[in-house]
This record gives structure tokens, sequence and C-alpha cells, in this order.
């Protein structure tokens, strides 16, 4: 398909709304699908191929940190001062050159073999830290391959003239993770688009976040445009204009990049108060500056998610401790590893699933992974001496599930020296809904998350854009189910929070109000948004 300068209109879904025309990026995702491994006749002009290659492998890693050290910090930027030294361990590189010295194989058949044999034996280990380990045994292999390659990590552009990297580019993806959206430097990333995932995955909710404008559903795009397309992202429409003419980008207003840097504040207000979803230990920052009146979810996933890794105890202390003094007394909801479904993490191993959604994720992970409970559990206990800890528990299914890991989490850190720690419920699950006055006689708080609660109650994948009309609030049922949850709460007196995405949308605001809701927790950059609204409900 050539269409060049053909302006080219293609419909898919809005997952975060706005508009913006930038060039495309291709993120390449089959980038070592294809590697062969073939005889040298030139041993060591292969050796010095590899030598060259770990070289810059080190080089980068080393700048990685300073990066990481400046932009998020310096617990976060450890994991790569870690792959650099096993990157330049003696024994590895003896290792490498002795398989492309005994089998005559070239370099990047040297790396899969010792790289991936090397990972092998850590995950054997009967230790979760090590076994994590493995993580960084394949980066460092992957980074390696894209230095022998001579291809960027990620790109398909790299290198070439029209790379985009560094400039604000639009992310084209076949699907975006968590942690593709996370890793990428957001004050480039003019906009997203992908071939699949719904409004609701984690994806979604960061773009949204982010005030990225992001469409998906575009079927086949890698095939139709390469590196360096003009796109324009109608994300309003939910569509894209492919080589967009001067007259169509003028006459759609856009602005270069949707990315809003002054927002305007608004006060907290009498009668609602206004949370903050925050992802990341480095999200809290706008939400002071947006006077959140607390963090009313704090996807703490994301952070293992953004590492790529598993976090110890030690290194969640430090950035739990960090939040709850940066929210100096104000609640801080921290919701334990809500790990599975679309949030796959292979630090943690987990078993293929044919349904995840339904499988191994939220609190039934966290009941079958003692050690994930065990460490977050642990250092949330000793943060909790900074200021006020509310730990959500994810996905509960009935009053059993809650009170086994509540007490679980009690007995794991019944040796530590708290401060005040409340249990709460994530009302996500039907099953938990219809036992709200069991579980609120029992547990001090809960919020309700309504995009998992929309997606379980209707049988409706949240992240599938081909069943996109039937994930919605739109429909009597789920009001009823609220209405069960508040009265509940009500008898027993405890707070209830709307933490979904319904929360930060304008149009559910006055039935919110009118159900009784008083507490929101939105995405800190919809704060403003949402207590302008309030104001004029008064
Ligand atoms: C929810 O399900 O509404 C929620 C807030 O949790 P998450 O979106 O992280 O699943
Ligand atoms: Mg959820």
């Amino acid at each position: 398909m050539n269409k060049k300068e053909n302006e080219t209109y293609l419909t898919g879904i809005s997952i975060s709304e706005g508009i913006v025309v930038a060039k495309a990026c291709l993120f390449n995702e089959d980038r070592h699908s294809n590697i062969l491994e073939y005889e040298i006749t030139d041993i060591n002009k292969e050796k010095d191929r590899l030598f060259s290659a770990i070289k810059i492998a080190a080089d980068q890693l080393g700048q990685i940190t300073m990066d990481v050290e400046e932009r998020i910090g310096v617990a976060e930027s450890k994991i790569f001062v870690a792959q650099k030294m096993i990157l330049e361990d003696e024994t590895v590189h003896e290792t490498l050159f002795k398989t492309i010295h005994e089998r005559e194989v070239n370099a990047e058949s040297a790396v899969i073999r010792v790289m991936d044999a090397y990972e092998a034996r850590l995950l054997d280990v009967d230790n979760e830290y090590i076994k994590a380990r493995a993580t960084d045994i394949g980066e460092i292999k992957r980074r390696l391959l894209d230095v022998l390659a001579e291809i960027n990590p990620s790109f398909l552009c790299s290198g070439l003239e029209h790379c985009q990297r560094g400039k604000d580019r639009i992310i084209v993806a076949k699907e975006l993770t968590p942690s593709l959206t996370i890793s990428l430097d957001t004050r480039h990333t003019a906009g997203f688009i992908t071939e699949h995932g719904g409004k609701l995955s984690h994806a979604a909710i960061l773009a949204r976040a982010l005030g990225i404008p992001a469409v998906s559903g575009i079927k086949n795009i890698h095939n139709i445009i390469t590196c360096g397309t003009d796109i324009l992202i109608n994300a309003n429409k939910g569509e894209i204009i492919l080589w967009p003419t001067e007259e169509t980008i003028k006459r759609l207003e856009v602005t270069k990049t949707f990315i809003s840097k002054d927002t305007v504040r608004e006060k907290p207000i009498k009668g609602t108060r206004v949370m903050a979803n925050i992802s990341l230990q480095q999200d809290v920052t706008e939400a002071i500056a947006m006077e959140a009146e607390g963090i009313g979810l704090y996807r703490t996933e994301f952070e293992f998610l953004a590492r790529g890794a598993y976090l110890t105890e030690e290194e969640q202390f430090q950035i739990y401790s960090q939040v709850i003094k940066s929210m100096k007394g104000k609640p801080v909801y921290f919701r334990l590893l809500d790990i599975g479904g679309e949030k796959t993490a292979d630090f943690l191993k987990l078993p293929k699933e044919v349904n995840p959604a339904l499988g191994f994720r939220g609190s039934r992970l966290l009941q079958a992974r003692d050690d994930l409970l065990r460490a977050q559990a642990r250092a949330l206990a000793r943060a909790s001496v900074s200021g006020p800890v509310y730990v959500l528990y994810p996905l509960i299914i009935d009053i059993n599930q809650f009170k086994l890991l509540r007490d679980k989490f009690l007995e794991i850190i019944s040796d530590i020296t708290t401060g005040d720690i409340k249990h709460g419920v994530m009302f996500e699950v039907p099953s938990a809904c219809l036992q709200a006055e069991e579980l609120l006689a029992e547990a001090e708080f809960a919020s309700i998350g309504t995009n998992d609660l929309i997606q379980y109650l209707f049988a409706v994948d949240r992240d599938n854009e081909y069943v996109a009309y039937d994930y919605t609030p739109d429909k009597p049922v789920f009001w009823n189910l609220l209405k069960t949850i508040v009265k509940a709460a009500k008898k027993h007196n405890r707070p209830l929070s709307v933490c979904g995405e319904i929360a930060g949308n304008k149009k559910y605001l006055v039935k919110l109000k009118k159900l009784g809701f008083s507490m929101l927790s939105v995405s800190a950059r919809l704060i403003p948004v949402i207590r302008k609204e309030l104001n004029k409900l008064k």
C-alpha cells in the first residue's frame, strides 16, 4: 500500500483524548525472533566483535544509571548498576569467548547460549531474590544482541536519518504494555497508536494520566506506515489521519503536543474529598501540586513493572516511606500488588494461563505467593511510622479471602513496631459487592474499582476493543450494585471512595454525588477538572 501524500483516515477507538500531529516511531516487537547460529572461520575477529559489544553495552548501562538516578531515583538506578557488574564480570566474558572458540559459532549464538544457561540456573534456585535476578540476565542478553545487530533496543528506525528518538513522536505498537508506557521518555511522547487494547487497560489509564492522546484498534498499522510517517491523531473521535494535509491540520486546530504544561489548579472544596491515583513514587509531585487530599489509590505493582524486577522489602520500604512523608499526614491508600491479568511480569515467572483475568491475579496471587505478601507487608508496616498507612486488598472475592489475607498480613508484621495501619477492601468483583455488609463489618474502609467491576459484572474484557460497546457503566444494574455498597458503608460508618475511571469522568459526577459518594480518587491532572465540576453542582 503506497498512499504517500494521500490523506488516509483510519478508525479505531479513543483510549485517551486529544489531538496531535507528529511523526511515527514503530516499536520493534519481534527484533530477536530470527537470530541464526552460523559457523565462523575467523574466531579472533568474532571475539573482538563481542568484546566491543560488551564495552558499548556497559557504557549504555552507565548512561542509563545516571539518567534513571536523575529522573526517578537512586534506588531505581541500582538495577542497572547490577546489570553492568554482571556484564563486566570476567567469568561471564570467559564463558562467552570459550563458547565462540569451542563451537566456532557467531557471537550472537554464544550470547544466547550462555545467557540462557545462566538464566535457567538462576530460575532453578529456591530463593525469590536470586530468581528475580534472572530478569537481569535476560535484559543483558537483549542489550548485547541489540548492540551486535546495531539496532535500537526498541524502535525500527534507530540510527536512520528519520529516527524520531529524542523528538516528539507518536509511538506505534501492537499493544501498549504498562512497562512500555512507563519506560518511554514521556516528555517526547506525543501520542500512542496501537493495534490492540481497550479503553480501560492499564496502559490506557497511564496514557490518560500523562495526558497523551491515544487511539487503539488500528489493525495492520505496521504494514501501512513506516517510521517517520506523518500522522495526526484525533483521539477525540478515535481516528487517525495518515499524511494529513495542512488544511486538515489547521481545521482540527492541532496543537503540536497535547501535553499541557500549565494546568489550572482548583482549591479543595467542602463536601467532596478528591484524592489522586498514582502509579509511581514520582507521581506524588503532581498530586501535591494539584492539592490532592490524599492518595486514594497507589497502584504499587507499577513500581515493580517499571523496574521489570522484584523489589526487596528494603527497596519497597524506602519508596513507601518517601510517599508517606511527602503526603504529610494525608491518607495514602497502598493497594497491595495487583499483578496478573494484562499486567504480566516476566520476572515473577507466573504460569502461562489461558484466561489470566480469571486466574492468578490480585489477592488470589498474594494468597499463593507468600513471598510477595511478606516483603510488601513488612515494608508497609515499617513505613507506617512515618504516617498513616491504608492497605487496600485488590480483587477481593469474599469475606473469607479478605480475613485470610489480612490475618496473614498481621501475622507477618507481628514483630514490627508500627504506626497507624488500616485494612480496606477493593470492591471490584461482583461477589464481594453482594457481600458488602459482611465485608464492611470487618474492613475499616473501602474503595470501588469500577474498571474491573464493570469487566466482571458484565463478563466483558476491559482490554478488548471488539467488545468495547458492552463495556459501559451506563446500565442500571451497575448503579444498583454501587447502591448496595454505599448502604453497607453507611451502616458500618466506613469511609468509601471510588477510584475507578468513572470517578474522573464528569459525566458520572451527578450520579455519584446523588448516591452519596463524598470521596473520589482520580488521576492527578484530572483533580482540577473534577473540582471545577463539583463546584458547579453546589
Ligand atoms: C479498578 O479496577 O477500577 C481499579 C481502580 O484498579 P485497576 O484499574 O488498577 O485494575
Ligand atoms: Mg482493578
